[in-house]
């Protein structure tokens, strides 16, 4: 990557491929039909990749809506300029209202207390209040049960302030959509928008799946589907690799701030857990710790790339910085690593990658946890 790219003031960054995150986004338009749309899912920052610069492709490349998880990150999506309409997927405390009016961010809705006082919100400020109802089928998290939806809505929907744009629901257990689990989700959900239509109620964009049912589903897409994970080109499910490549768009990289070859014996970070095993081991700087995004849960377990090759992480990863060791062997020689080189911690280098599947296995956790991470507190580029 060209040195004028790289940030000024640290040698630690995440990569952002705006070609890899465009093509994915077509990916997914690709799977729908004309009149169904895609709502971006752009929550914790985009999964940590930036919202605002995503949403930007994104809405270039198809997005018809973003989906937000808090309102500050709506009221930020529209500081940066972007005019499609915003969904946020839950309920904010009623202190929200102002924002959400002003901003034109459409909250979720179950509780009668939130919607009415919405309504009233939006009354007085002349307009007229769009929500989502979120409908409870199985996943326990949020909404209105899909037994009570009617009860609801007849509470609610009077109010001249209120306009139902959309009703939706989540699923628990999407990467397997042969389950029964995620069968009696689906038959919920059906029921109960079937009930609302026939009572007379309209049910705006009815939505359901999240990346893993757009993937592995034909059935569920009804108006209109969220996508988060896919858009940023990683697989939610092996089931769903099988079925549709993307490209990954976050790679993490920075380079040595300092080398140095202890003697036999020495420690590496606190506590030592490391030491020098023998002669001709380089021990190689970064500046990239746990408050970055890089878990201490990894220290000693994790590789990093190198000239294209696997070298390991070795000592406890400090808050800011780590350690990895070069090791020469007779048959097995590197050139000497310099203060300056560059270092792949997610990503391509040459034939070899390390990815977001690899350090969440490691760390007992998802693709989804990982890419947050790495989106607390380095620089992003944009290629
Ligand atoms: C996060 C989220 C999504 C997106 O899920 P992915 O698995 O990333 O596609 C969709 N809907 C809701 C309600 C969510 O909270």
């Amino acid at each position: 990557m060209p040195m004028e790219k790289v940030p000024q003031t640290r040698w630690a960054w995440v990569e952002i491929d705006r070609g890899a995150l465009r093509r994915n986004v077509r990916a997914f338009r690709g799977l729908l039909g004309p009149r169904q749309r895609l709502c971006c899912v752009v929550k914790a920052d985009a999964y940590g990749h930036g919202a605002a610069e995503c949403a930007r492709v994104m809405q270039s490349a198809g997005a018809d809506m973003f989906a937000v998880a808090t309102v500050m990150e709506g009221v930020r999506l529209r500081e940066s300029g972007i005019t499609l309409p915003i969904l946020l997927l839950s309920e904010p405390p009623i202190g929200a209202i102002p924002l959400l009016l002003e901003h034109e961010i459409m909250p979720t809705v179950y509780t009668m207390e939130f919607a009415l006082a919405y309504g009233e919100g939006a009354v007085q400020a002349g307009t007229v209040g769009k929500y989502h109802l979120a409908i409870e089928t199985g996943m326990n998290r949020i909404g209105v049960h899909y037994t009570e939806v009617l009860e609801f809505r007849r509470g609610i929907d009077f109010h001249r302030g209120l306009a139902c744009d959309g009703v939706f629901t989540h699923f628990a257990t999407a990467d397997d959509v042969d389950g029964w689990d995620y069968r009696l989700q689906c038959k919920r959900f059906d029921e109960a928008v079937r009930a609302m239509q026939d009572a007379g109620f309209s049910c705006g964009t009815v939505h359901c799946d999240n990346t893993p049912a757009t993937m592995l589903d034909t059935t569920t897409r009804y108006d209109m589907v969220r996508v988060g994970i896919g858009l940023y080109g990683l697989q939610p499910c092996e089931a769903a690799a099988a079925r549709m490549p993307l490209e990954p768009v976050m790679s993490v990289r920075a380079r040595i701030t300092r080398t140095t070859h202890p003697a036999m014996g020495e420690g590496v970070s606190y506590g030592f857990t490391y030491r020098v095993p023998r002669t001709a081991v380089q021990i190689c700087t970064i500046p990239l710790g746990y408050a970055d995004g890089l878990s201490r849960t990894l220290s000693n377990r994790m590789d990093v790339l190198y000239r294209g090759e696997r070298a390991h992480q070795v000592g406890n990863i400090c808050m800011d910085q780590c350690m990895f060791a070069i090791q020469q062997t007779p048959i097995h020689q590197i050139p000497e690593a310099e203060h300056g080189d560059m270092v792949t911690i997610i990503g391509r280098d040459g034939d070899a990658e390390i990815t977001m599947d690899e350090m969440a296995r490691l760390r007992g956790t998802i693709n989804y946890e990982v890419a947050c991470d790495f989106g607390m507190r380095l620089e992003k580029v944009y290629l």
